[in-house]
């Protein structure tokens, strides 16, 4: 399996796809692919270790199902609170079903200890040192932020701070060095084989 699998609204997953090697954490009940649960507990402990709370994962693999299911509840709550039309695709942060990477188990969102303590939405995580630590080391573990503020015009999905993927440490790193997301490097790396550099 590709650790660059990209899934968007161009790409899509298929309902039937799921991923092979799926591991449970034991305290979250979170299901992540093997190897992003074991770099993130790599990373957890790293930041740990410069005195940060450990990071909470909020969520993981998604059945295509379920991404249904959460994705219709969020649409439909927002009609039932007569939100106009030109609110909702922007008040709605589930991604449809067959576009979510959530359904490949190679991305998390996270939060900290406190925010799960005091119910705080994830879209705080933006005010955390947790998250500055993400964005500056996050790589040296394989993992990018996924849905970064300038990029939505790229990606098409609203910014996410909480939203992580792994891509793997070499290709992270080269991402986070040239500042882009997924969908660039990918055309870029797609360019380069063209090109045979
Ligand atoms: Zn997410």
């Amino acid at each position: 399996m590709t650790y660059l699998k990209l899934i968007n609204y161009y790409s899509k997953v298929t309902p039937s796809y799921r991923p092979t090697k799926l591991l449970q954490d034991p305290i979250t009940r979170v299901w992540l692919d093997e190897q992003v649960l074991m770099n993130f507990y790599k990373m957890n402990q790293a930041l740990q270790k410069e005195g940060l709370s450990a990071l909470v994962l909020v969520s993981g693999y998604r059945a295509f199902a379920l991404q249904k299911k959460l994705y219709n509840q969020q649409v439909e709550n927002l009609v039932r609170l007569s939100a106009p039309f030109e609110d909702i695709s922007a008040l709605v942060t589930y991604l449809p079903a067959g576009t979510s990477e959530h359904q490949s188990g190679l991305c998390m969102d996270v939060c900290t200890a406190y925010m799960q303590q005091n119910f705080e939405e994830l879209s705080q995580f933006e005010y955390t040192f947790h998250k500055k630590w993400l964005d500056s080391k996050g790589a040296e573990f394989g993992f990018i932020l996924r849905y970064p503020k300038d990029k939505e015009h790229i990606t098409h999905v609203k910014y996410k701070p909480y939203h992580y993927r792994y891509v793997g440490v070499n290709h992270a790193q080269k991402m986070r060095k040239q500042n882009l997301c997924l969908e660039e490097y990918l055309s870029q790396h797609e360019r380069l084989r063209y090109n045979n550099i």
